[in-house]
Parts: structure tokens; C-alpha cells; sequence
């Protein structure tokens, strides 16, 4: 899972993107508003983080171009003053949802779970293919009721097929799950990781299909 963190203090923006890198996001950090405009028209997000008071261009325009655009990407705005009509103003333009500053850390890590996972239409969760089952709040995968042991990696590209359940995912949106753009995203990656997970989930029912040219999708084989 992608998370694009749009805020211009430094420490703040440092330490949030750690505490998130940790749970095993990545994390891409942004520090004012034209910038984070242009990453969110030219790249894919499956979370936005967004600060309001910004430089260069205020949250609530990165908003609005953002849904002018009609982009779907759950947006978590950081407020910094609890006035409600400020609160009320970026709802109505298209947020998700709102923390004030400060907030605790583990209401905010429990609203971007929420809002990720009604993005892939799951209120459960517990998401499940076959035998293979994923508790989205603890983020371990178990197969047949045993953990199943992930590299960071794996985990990634399988977190991101299991939140698609049922649809196919693009090899360059698998490589963009696991990359920043700090990093260089290598498509060919992708398929070592699949090749992984296959191999791990070779006495599980749910399987990791190929579609040539247009990605991966995980299914249930049982009949
Ligand atoms: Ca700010």
C-alpha cells in the first residue's frame, strides 16, 4: 500500500513516515502543495495524508484539483485548528476524513486501515480467498489457520492483490506498491515476489494467476 504524506513540518513529516514505513507502508513524503498537485496527477496513490496549511498551494486546492480530476485516492486531511466549520468545509470538498493536530498516532494508523479498506469495498476486517485469510488491523496473513511467514516485500505485493480480491492488478501498480520514487521501481521485481509468494502458497487454494499484458489476480481454486 502506497500512502503519498503531504505535510510541511519536517519533524512531523519525518516521524509520521517512519512510524508508517514501520507498519509496512510505503511511505512517500511531500513538503508543499504545487509538489504534491503534481505527484498526485502523474502518479497512483492508494492514500493521501494531507496537511492543510501547505506552501505553494494549500491543502484545500490540492484537494480540489485532486477530485476535480475525479480521482477516487482516500484522503486523510491533517487540521491544524479544530474549528468545525474548517472541519465541515473539507469534507464537503472531497476528504474521507480528518485528524487535528496533535493526534494519537494509533487513531490515525486505525483511520488509514478504515479508509483503506473501504476503498477495496471490505468492511470486514478479516479479508479471505480460499484458505488463505488476511486480518487487515493485525496485517498477518494466515493459511489454514497457521501465520504464514512473509518477507516485507511479499507481504506488500500480497496485501495489495488481497485488498483487489476478484480484480486484476497491473504489474506496474504492483512495482509502485512496493517502491517509492526515491527508489527505482523494477517491474521485473515484481515477478522474483510472485514467484515467491507462489512457491509459499503452493498447499493453499488461493492462487496468483498471470494475465498476460494485463497483471496478476488472486482466486480461489476450490470447487
Ligand atoms: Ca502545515
Amino acid at each position: 500500500m502506497r500512502i503519498l504524506l503531504v505535510e510541511d513540518n519536517l519533524v512531523l513529516s519525518d516521524w509520521l513516515s517512519r512510524t508508517l514505513s514501520k507498519d509496512g507502508y510505503v511511505v512517500e513524503c511531500c513538503y508543499e502543495g504545487e509538489d504534491a498537485a503534481h505527484r498526485l496527477s502523474d502518479e497512483s496513490y492508494d492514500l493521501v495524508i494531507l496537511d492543510l496549511g501547505l506552501p505553494r498551494m494549500k491543502g484545500e486546492e490540492v484537494l480540489q484539483r485532486l477530485r476535480s480530476r475525479h480521482s477516487n485516492v482516500p484522503v486523510l486531511v491533517l487540521t491544524a485548528q479544530d474549528v468545525m466549520a474548517s472541519r465541515v468545509a473539507c469534507l464537503d470538498s472531497g476528504a474521507d476524513d480528518y485528524v487535528t493536530k496533535p493526534f494519537n498516532v494509533a487513531e490515525l494508523e486505525a483511520r488509514i486501515r478504515v479508509l483503506l479498506r473501504r476503498n477495496a469495498n471490505h468492511r470486514n476486517p478479516t479479508l479471505t480467498c480460499a484458505d488463505l485469510s488476511y486480518n487487515s488491523n493485525t496485517r498477518v496473513f494466515s493459511l489454514k489457520d497457521r501465520d504464514l511467514a512473509l518477507t516485507p516485500r511479499e507481504h506488500s505485493v500480497l496485501e495489495t492483490l488481497m485488498m483487489r480480491g476478484g480484480s486484476t492488478v497491473s504489474k506496474k501498480a504492483l512495482a509502485q506498491s512496493l517502491f517509492t520514487l526515491e527508489e527505482s521501481a523494477s517491474v521485473d521485481a515484481v515477478e522474483i515476489y510472485v514467484h515467491r509468494l507462489r512457491k509459499k502458497l503452493q498447499d493453499s487454494q488461493a492462487v496468483i494467476l498471470t494475465l498476460r499484458g494485463l497483471g496478476y489476480l488472486l482466486k480461489s481454486n476450490a470447487v
